[in-house]
């Protein structure tokens, strides 16, 4: 229930012996509903003849969370404050948060008996179906996912096989650690393993601060294997678009084992079944993205999260979360080491490193040997341009087709264009329910809100004046892609955004032909910015980012810098050199001109003496109430009337401010911000002030949430 409390139960049944982290059936109103035992204690407030009894244990004397994951997730309800219930579902896979959701037996593995094997060897007639399930078994123990590729009826002849003894079961064995040798590691990446690996087995924080490309993987790699070595199981957590196959492929190839891997793309069968691997140790290690970090790992002894600056780390909405900083609480109770890998750190963990509390591991160069790429700035008002791209830019994509190697052009925007407006009278195409422009997609003939996602057809002729004068302003990754396919006919053009990368697959089928490695230019968006290695990639053009130097939001210029290291670091990472050409409007911007000279560290400590200066995170603390709904008013109200009661203290509040995009969905969202120097002033503050808000006259009007170290505003 979305409520800020914990409920009281009684035990009447003799048969179990109730423990924390078992699932529970209580009433609840009139209702019957799944619950979690978080405490068991021999007295409640509540009066005997108030407390209701628990109608069932579903799963028996079998817990579903250990001690260890309870207590992390007590701190996250309290630090949070969320609801504990929204919490603890969270932590659990999607079906054993309902009453029918069994607990699956551990998984087992088939193999054949004395008898089967000689029936293989003289296989009688009309059975053909049983031997080539025996087939399978030849060479040793299967599991139900190899024998499923079989046939689809597997089930059914394994079980007339196992009942006749031709097949036996037993237990699953962990899977076998059978390494091979990586590459002999440089000084710089010897150092990182040699100084995280001396942490193995106590609580510390590392920050592994690498340019793209200097082997951050291979040390991740060698500490893994140290890891499971021992008998230790260990998590890679990775932002949503870093879980890419060819990562596993790696993985799996070097540690000779496939990793669990799971993600929220994953069916609720497949999570549960990764679930039960892991809790039962037979899964050794887990990759994974944010909601990995909360699976039950009997032996953790090792968590490491890469791109820790990456924005997919924090959850957005409910249970707002930051998957980084409870990883990094998670390691504190077991005491073990985690190390946060990036080219470009968040200014919280730059922060935790330079002032000492986390280990800074520097890698500098590239492993391969190749050197980092040139930066070439160009002034757009010296420019003459065609469809967002300078002449100075055309010529060098040229040039660069012209060598026989790959060209990347980077906009963080798709469609055609991102307004289409009236040249007579100046109609734009808005979102109704946001306030937003509809972006212009032509191949679909549609006006899109890339905010809530509504949609409508693009016009024969503008709906106020009725002239035929509406056209595109700015441009989109489609249009682009339309001008680069006109200026280079010959060339294979291939565009990456979420428009072309829908299906499955259609990422890595791209990428495939981009590795392949003949002349070809790449137009996309971030999806394009990270991880991916590209050998043949030279010149990478930006096409614009100047939105963020001048932005209200103060994240957008550290978010600016690590998307510009990020997608720059697409050039030359092998033996070719590579040139990143930066188009903007303000090449004398300060920060800009520090990042490109003195690179990303240089540039994260001005924005850290900035965020000081203005007591801004990480130098402050800060949480949201935001609040929503159709009338203004009531938000407003809400909000007001919150304020009100704030207690008094360190903390101080602010607003009510409206949310950046005040409307979206049709809804409109204000917030009040709370800020405080340190975190021990922030949060006594917020216990005493949270639960008082459910009892506001105008809470009953509106959605509320309260966002701990909010990420955007
Ligand atoms: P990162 O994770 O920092 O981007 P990777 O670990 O993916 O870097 O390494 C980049 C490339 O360099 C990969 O092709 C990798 O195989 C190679 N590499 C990494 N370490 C070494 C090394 N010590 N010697 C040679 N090649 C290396
Ligand atoms: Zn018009
Ligand atoms: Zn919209």
């Amino acid at each position: 229930m979305p409520l800020r409390q914990l409920f009281d139960y009684l035990n009447t049944k003799n048969d179990v012996h109730p423990q924390a982290g078992q699932r529970i059936v209580v009433p609840f109103g009139r209702r019957k509903i799944l619950g979690v035992i978080v405490e068991v204690s021999d007295t409640s407030e509540l009066p005997l003849e108030k407390l209701a009894s628990v109608i069932d244990f579903p799963d028996g004397d079998q817990v579903v969370l250990s001690s260890e994951s309870l207590r992390l997730l007590r701190w996250c309800w309290r630090y949070y404050k969320h609801a504990p219930g929204e919490v603890v579902f969270n932590a659990l896979p999607p079906i054993l948060r309902k009453a029918s959701g069994v607990i699956p037996p551990p998984p087992v593995q088939y193999s054949m008996t004395p008898q089967g094997k000689e029936r293989l060897d003289k296989p009688p007639g009309r059975i053909k179906a049983q031997i080539r399930l025996l087939e399978e078994m030849r060479d040793g123990a299967v599991t139900d996912t190899q024998l499923r590729s079989v046939s689809s009826s597997w089930r059914k002849t394994l079980s007339r096989l196992m009942e006749q003894q031709w097949v036996g079961s037993e237990t699953q064995k962990a899977a076998q650690l059978n390494p091979v040798d990586g590459p002999v590691l440089l000084d710089e990446q010897q150092l990182a393993v040699d100084a995280i690996g001396e942490t193995l087995g106590g609580f510390h924080c590392h920050l592994l601060d690498g340019v793209t490309g200097s082997g951050k993987t291979e040390v991740y790699l060698c500490l893994l294997e140290q890891v499971l070595k021992q008998g230790g199981q260990a998590m890679l957590l990775v932002p949503e678009i870093g879980l890419t196959p060819q990562l596993l492929s790696r993985f799996t190839k070097r540690l000779g084992f496939e990793p669990v891997v799971t993600h929220s793309g994953l069916s609720e069968g497949q999570r549960l079944k990764a679930w039960a691997m892991v809790k039962s140790g037979l899964a050794r290690l887990v990759i994974g993205t944010r909601s990995a970090l909360f699976l039950p790992m009997p032996d953790l002894q090792l968590i490491i999260l890469d791109e820790e600056h990456d924005a997919s780390f924090k959850q957005q909405d409910g249970f707002r979360y930051s998957s980084r900083d409870v990883a990094v609480k998670r390691a504190a109770g077991l005491g073990i080491p985690i190390v946060l890998g990036t080219a470009t750190p968040s200014m919280e963990t730059f922060n935790n490193a330079a002032s000492n509390r986390y280990s800074w591991h520097r890698l500098r160069k590239r492993a391969t040997g190749a050197s980092e790429p040139r930066w070439r700035v160009l002034d757009l008002i010296q420019q003459t341009m065609s469809g967002g791209i300078s002449s100075t830019a055309m010529k060098a994509i040229g040039q660069t087709l012209d060598k026989g190697e790959q060209a990347l052009v980077f906009l963080n925007r798709r469609g055609y264009a991102p307004v289409i407006l009236c040249h007579e009278c100046g109609w734009h195409a808005a979102c109704q329910r946001c306030d937003a422009n509809m972006t212009w997609h032509m191949a679909t003939r549609r006006l899109l809100c890339h905010h809530c996602d509504s949609g409508a057809r693009v016009p024969d002729m503008c709906p106020e004046c009725s002239a035929d004068a509406l056209q595109g302003a700015g441009e989109g990754t489609e249009q682009l892609e339309q001008m680069l396919a006109k200026a280079f006919p010959e060339t294979p053009l291939l565009r990456f955004d979420r428009d072309t990368v829908r299906r499955k697959g259609e990422f890595d089928r791209l990428s495939e032909q981009v590795k392949s490695g003949d002349s070809c230019l790449l137009v996309g968006t971030q999806m394009l910015a990270k991880g991916h290695h590209f050998p043949q990639v030279t010149l990478v053009v930006i096409v614009n980012l100047d939105q963020a130097l001048y932005s209200a939001d103060f994240r957008a210029l550290e978010r600016m810098g690590q998307l510009m290291v990020q997608v720059a670091g697409r050039a030359g990472r092998d033996q070719l050199p590579g040139e990143v050409i930066l188009q903007t409007h303000y090449p004398q911007h300060e920060s800009l001109l520090t990042l490109l000279s003195s690179g990303y560290e240089a540039f994260a400590s001005d924005i850290s003496r900035e965020r000081q200066a203005a007591c801004l995170p990480p130098f402050s603390y800060q949480a949201l109430l935001r609040s929503d709904a159709h009338d203004k008013g009531e938000v407003r109200d809400f909000l007001n009337q919150a304020k009100q009661c704030f207690p008094a203290g360190d903390a101080v509040v602010y607003g009510p401010f409206p949310a950046m995009m005040e409307r979206r969905s049709g809804r409109t969202r204000w917030y009040l911000l709370v800020q405080a120097n340190t975190r021990s002033a922030l949060h006594p503050q917020l216990d005493q002030w949270v639960p008082q808000l459910k009892n506001l006259s105008s809470a009953r009007k509106v959605r509320w949430s309260v966002d701990v170290d909010p990420q955007d505003y």
